[in-house]
């Protein structure tokens, strides 16, 4: 499995992308930055994108990548999620008032975009993987996903707090190849990462108690203004598993 990191970061400035992954070309986790990182063919590419929760540095670009794409022959594209995330995009941005309703464009047989509602805790397919859902904990409805082929799984941890059932989930896996995990604000700012409900480094460290011992930790989801602490922080912990990702990086497993 190929993992680019097309946005690794919380927020946006010409320097970082919003939280965007590409996996084997064909599959997206989350749409923060698709279009700023993906040429015309590579958007065209893209089959299915699976999003972790409505906020909208993991959806900006999805309204544009859907015009894009409109209309080309291998069909519609997928945007896969549970009910709630769901439900929240086509309420509050396929509306019709901030962005065109594309599951109606060109017409409802042949639409641009189609929502598909999985369940969380069953496995489903997405293109050529395996992926099964999990609830974490942030401030509205939030999926962490395993995501799985022949040879190796991951596991993104979505937009979260301190969590249990994806971590359990996680530790099921003796194909687990890597973790992605959120580490939003650094150790100063811990009372906001709490009302938020994100990671900090201390956080992070807690979590790694419930993470298999031997597997890398990605970390990605930075909040920019507060980088030079936040990767101070991170250097503080001394955990050989920890990688810091950026936009443009590269995995394989
Ligand atoms: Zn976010
Ligand atoms: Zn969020």
């Amino acid at each position: 499995m190929r993992v680019r990191v097309l946005g690794a970061y919380g927020g946006s400035s010409p320097w970082h992308r919003q939280t965007s992954f590409l996996l084997d070309g064909t599959v997206a986790l989350d749409a923060g930055a698709l279009t700023q990182s993906l040429s015309l063919e590579e958007q065209a590419r893209v089959r299915s994108i699976v999003v972790t929760h409505s906020h909208l540095d993991h959806i900006a670009s999805l309204p544009f990548l859907v015009e894009n794409v409109f209309a080309r022959s291998s069909g519609p594209i997928e945007v896969v999620a549970p009910k709630d995330v769901v439900s929240l995009l086509k309420d509050h941005l396929f509306n019709d008032a901030i962005w065109p309703d594309f599951t109606r464009i060109p017409n409802h047989l042949l639409p641009a975009v189609t929502f598909r509602v999985i369940e969380a805790g069953v496995p489903f397919r997405v293109d050529g993987l395996q992926a099964l859902a999990v609830p974490v904990s942030h401030v509205v409805p939030t999926f962490g996903y395993l995501l799985w082929d022949d040879q190796a799984c991951v596991v993104f941890s979505g937009d979260t707090g301190p969590t249990e059932a994806l971590w359990t989930e996680a530790r099921r896996r003796a194909d687990l190849k890597a973790i992605f995990v959120e580490c939003s604000f650094p150790d100063a700012m811990a009372e906001i990462a709490g009302i938020s409900k994100h990671l900090t480094p201390a956080t992070l460290r807690e979590e790694m108690r419930k993470l298999p011992a031997s597997v890398p930790v990605n970390l990605y989801h930075m909040k920019p203004p507060t980088l030079p602490q936040l990767r101070a922080d991170v250097a503080a912990l001394s955990d050989p598993r920890l990688r810091i990702l950026d936009d443009g990086d590269e995995l394989e497993f």
